[in-house]
């Protein structure tokens, strides 16, 4: 075979921008294409599970 292996790549699930996998080191938010967009995911992520936890509580206020 010829040349190089292809790259990974993949696209940012956050903001749908192509992202190239360069090595564990370089891309540490892959596959992600910046610290910010991997913040906000996982953010997004955190603030439904507060939210449906909030819906819990509510629900146990409503019952009593
Ligand atoms: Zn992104």
């Amino acid at each position: 075979m010829q040349g190089k292996e292809k790259p990974i790549s993949a696209r940012c699930p956050n903001c749908n921008t192509p992202v190239a996998y360069k090595g564990p080191d370089k891309d540490v938010f892959f596959p992600f294409c910046s610290k910010r967009c991997k913040l906000l995911d996982l953010g997004r992520w955190l603030d439904e599970e507060y939210k449906i936890e909030s819906e819990g509580k509510k629900m146990w206020i409503d019952v009593n």
